[in-house]
């Protein structure tokens, strides 16, 4: 009997860890990763203005298990008919049940030159040309107008007394300046989680820098965050526009060039274009994110869970892609995965296969931070200020803890509220 689960994130290191409790010892547990590493993804915008971090947000796949065998590879493909899961390296693994928590990747949507010219942000290698991009138009802003480049390379810029942020807040133009100005342009097209908290990195970092910038979000939808409650979207918009973060809702990206983001509402010139405008399936999954119901199977023997399933729960609600709902969505699979295989090997008479427990989309709220502040909605209920920065801090360390890296969440919480 073997179990597979594939892909190591939030879903799948918390399914791989309950299953090492629950299956009977004869199970085989295998996690596939093409990384050696678990990364908490929903804190790695903060790499792009805090690099050490990445360190803190990564933890070695060898130190998150004891029973299952981990298996470096990357995984191109899964026969669901054959139960057969196969790799880049040309071999392949049969299962009896297996666990598809790929997670997903960014979709285009085939916009013209929106691949081409973007940064995404998926893993910490985007953050940190995330970060080289925009530090190098800083460079180029600092050479060309006030900037006086130090023996050390560093460079040091006059900046106004209003401060860059303000400087640019509620200007009407949609055309934001072009670099070389002294300026500098950042675009970041979609305003869905990942989306805010790159521009509030990015706006963070120009004032850290002492650079005036224009970080203009782009969503095509009309709030932030449209996927959640109304109270949080509006929280977060002015959190956003507070930090002098232009943000262009009902605003459709039609096309990129080099130099600038075309929308049907005017042109952004940019430096730095980040495009967080959506997910679609990994290519082993043929682009693809099926639809499961709240038993999250695919079919008797195949599970999917977190992002790379649209997943509707046993209320028939769809479910945000998301690290609170991949974790939660893991815990029901981990029992209904471990029941099964009760089932099958310790030689059930019945023939009726074990219920399966539904998946119900239940979080106790949302949080996100946006540059040195956080917005977080719990129940009814908005937060700001350093209650909300004290909870997002805690997120991000409470799931490090609940995977044993102890350490990294002591690391993050100190670097969170430092
Ligand atoms: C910048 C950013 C900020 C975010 N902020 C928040 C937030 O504040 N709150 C929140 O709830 N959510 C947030 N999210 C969303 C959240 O991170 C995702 O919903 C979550 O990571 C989904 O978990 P997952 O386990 O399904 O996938 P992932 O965490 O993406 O894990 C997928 C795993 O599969 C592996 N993998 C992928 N393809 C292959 C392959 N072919 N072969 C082998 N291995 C493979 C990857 O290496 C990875 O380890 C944010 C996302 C981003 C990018």
């Amino acid at each position: 009997m073997r179990v597979l689960v594939l892909g190591a994130g939030y879903a799948g290191v918390t399914l791989a860890r309950r299953l090492e409790s629950r299956l009977p010892d004869g199970a085989e547990l295998v996690v596939v990763d093409e990384d050696a590493s678990h990364l908490v993804l929903h804190e790695v915008h903060r790499v792009i203005r805090r690099p050490g971090l990445a360190e803190t947000i990564q933890v070695p796949l060898e130190d998150l298990f004891d029973r299952a065998e981990v298996r470096l590879a990357r995984v191109d493909g899964v026969d669901r008919d054959a139960r057969r899961v196969s790799f880049a390296d040309g071999t392949t693994l049969d299962y009896d049940y297996a666990a598809i928590c790929l997670g997903s990747a960014t979709a285009y949507y085939g916009l013209p030159g929106v691949e081409e010219h973007s940064l995404p942000l998926k893993s910490v290698a985007d953050a940190e040309a995330i970060r080289e991009s925009f530090l190098g138009a800083v460079g180029a802003a600092g050479r060309s107008e006030a900037g006086d480049s130090t023996d050390d390379g560093s460079i040091t810029i006059d900046v106004s007394d209003e401060g860059a942020m303000e400087a640019e807040a509620g200007d009407d133009d949609p055309s934001a300046a072009p670099a070389g100005d002294g300026t500098v342009s950042a675009v970041v097209g979609g305003a869905g989680l990942s989306g805010v908290q790159t521009a509030g990195e990015l706006a963070a970092l120009a004032e850290e820098e002492g650079v005036e910038a224009d970080v203009t979000l782009v969503e095509q939808l009309d709030h932030v965050a449209p996927n959640f409650p109304k109270n949080f979207r509006e929280a977060v918009r002015e959190a956003l526009e507070t930090r002098g973060i232009d943000v262009r809702t009902g605003t459709s990206v039609e096309r990129v060039t080099e130099e600038a983001v075309e929308t049907d509402a005017g042109t952004f010139a940019y430096d730095t274009f980040v495009w967080t405008g959506g997910i679609a399936g990994q290519a082993a999954m043929g682009g693809d994110r099926p639809v499961v119901r709240s038993d999250l199977r695919l079919d008797e023997r195949t599970f999917a869970v977190g992002d790379a399933a649209r997943v509707v729960d046993a209320d028939g609600e769809a479910v945000p892609a998301s690290a609170s709902a991949a974790l939660r969505e893991a815990r029901t699979v981990a029992d209904n995965l471990a029941e099964l295989v009760r089932h099958e090997t310790e030689g059930e008479t019945t023939d009726f296969a074990p219920r399966m427990e539904p998946y119900r989309f239940e979080v106790p709220g949302w949080i996100v931070s946006v540059g040195d502040g956080a917005v977080a909605q719990l129940g009814p209920t908005v937060v700001t200020g350093s209650a909300a920065k004290a909870m997002k801090a805690s997120v991000g360390a409470g799931h490090l803890s609940s995977v044993g890296a102890v350490k990294n969440a002591v690391d993050l919480v100190e670097e969170e509220l430092s």
